[in-house]
């Protein structure tokens, strides 16, 4: 076949283009092709930051032509369906590639049109989201004159599962400094039973929740947004409780219970891209079957799937890419030179960086099973015990990842 590729990668956001870099650097002369219709790529974790008014949105971005590795072919096309039997994938361009193997990272989308009423109020009326459009949220929060500030996220999985609520005790902090936190109750709803599910974390930040006068109502399902009158509707789980309880304006219709509010920030429901979805190489959730260890597809050897799209039973993160990126890297080099593969695995690395203040993170690292794992490295920073706010994990999250990851992780060098 005339378009054929040793290796395609379809995507070249985080993921794709760590795994190209590697790659890359290990066999200059190997042929890879990029699929990938975007100009650009955002540094996505520092949006956090934006919508406080603490990063320039501009930073965050590059253009997709100076991440591409040298000697990658860049196929600047949407995939539009994998052929995994005949080892091929046709694009929006009409054209057809064939692979020896193949790395599926295409990310996830967001998917507002999975709440009632979502789609038609995002981004406008109050309602903003760090994950569409960051620098509106900062918007929103000079707008905002007191009242409620509902901060809340869907049932689905998201990106960063941690990001809700790192803007949420950034605003805190502002509309203290700016004289309008004593006029208002900030709210966090979530559908799941905890704060954050390491003990180690969850532990600091019911400690941040209770001197920030933080109301935590867990159990709740966001299903419809009224932009017009200013409600967020949610039907309870069975696991309903409210933590530091506050008096608010609630609205009970039948089963559901609205939140009045004055500004809501919350994350999108997010989706595996369509064309995962309709292909064979899905679960019943319409994300991509991925061995939890190797990363391999259970059903087809020689294709891969890594970052958001892939079904992971860990948080979708950067940092989780960053450990996941090495495994494929070295599975596909055995595979190809006839060995098996390899039994060093992934063991569900991820991590979130929990801004909770102006100059004051902690950093959750994780595994598969939530057991808290620090990076032996954070030691050189001085920082002893990352569950615990400091100002230096301010300082690396700021200055040092973003460094990090435009000039080694996204250049396929390890740190
Ligand atoms: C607000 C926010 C805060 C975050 N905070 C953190 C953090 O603090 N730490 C952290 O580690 N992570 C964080 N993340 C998550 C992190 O940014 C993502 O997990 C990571 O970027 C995912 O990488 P990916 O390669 O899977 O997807 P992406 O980087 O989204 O790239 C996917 C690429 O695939 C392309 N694509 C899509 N469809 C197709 C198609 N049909 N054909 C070809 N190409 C296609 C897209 O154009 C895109 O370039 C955050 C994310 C957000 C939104």
């Amino acid at each position: 076949m005339e378009n054929h590729h040793s290796i395609i990668i379809i995507g070249g956001g985080t993921a794709g283009i760590m795994v190209a870099a590697q790659m890359k650097k290990r066999e200059p002369k190997l042929d890879i092709a990029i699929i990938e219709p975007a100009e650009y790529h955002f540094y996505q974790p520092a949006w956090t930051l934006v919508g406080a008014n603490a990063y320039d949105y501009n930073k965050t971005k590059r253009s997709m032509a100076s991440l591409i590795p040298k000697g990658v072919t860049w196929v600047k096309e949407f995939a539009k369906s994998i052929d995994p039997d005949n080892n091929t994938v046709s694009t929006d361009g009409g054209n057809q590639f064939g692979y020896d193997y193949l790395v599926v990272a295409p990310g996830l989308v967001m998917a507002p049109q999975l709440v009632d009423g979502l789609a038609e109020t995002l981004d406008k009326n109050m309602v903003c989201s760090n994950y569409t459009d960051p620098e509106y949220t900062w918007d929103v929060l000079q707008q905002f004159k007191g009242g409620t500030a509902l901060f809340t996220q869907p049932t689905t999985p998201i990106k960063c599962g941690g990001a809700p609520q790192k803007i949420m005790y950034l605003a805190d902090d502002y509309l203290r400094k700016s004289g309008k936190r004593k006029d208002s109750t900030v709210v966090f709803a979530t559908p799941g039973t905890v704060i954050f599910g390491v003990p180690e974390i969850k532990k600091t930040l019911l400690e941040v929740v209770d001197r920030k006068d933080i109301n935590l109502r867990f159990g709740y399902k966001l299903v419809a947004v009224d932009g017009n009158e200013k409600i967020a509707w949610y039907e309870m789980a069975p696991h309903e409780k409210e933590y530091n309880p506050k008096d608010i304006d609630l609205i009970k219709d039948g089963a559901r219970i609205g939140i009045k509010y004055d500004m809501m920030h919350l994350a999108p429901p997010q989706a595996p891209p369509q064309f995962i979805r309709d292909s064979k190489l899905s679960n019943e959730d319409g994300w991509l079957k991925a061995d939890k260890g190797t990363l391999q597809h259970p059903d087809y050897s020689n294709i891969f799937g890594i970052g958001d799209v892939a079904a992971l039973p860990t948080a979708k993160t950067g940092a989780a890419i960053r450990k996941q990126v090495p495994i494929v890297v070295e599975n596909i080099f055995r595979l190809k030179s006839r060995q098996l593969i390899s039994d060093k695995t992934y063991n569900g690395y991820s991590s979130c960086p929990l801004v909770t203040g102006y100059g004051k993170m902690v950093l959750a690292e994780f595994d598969y099973d939530n057991n808290f794992t620090p990076d032996p490295k954070l030691k050189q920073m001085l920082v002893f015990d990352s569950s615990k706010e400091s100002w230096r994990l301010w300082m690396l999250k700021k200055y040092m990842l973003p460094y990090l990851y435009w000039n080694k992780m996204m250049k396929g060098i390890d740190v």
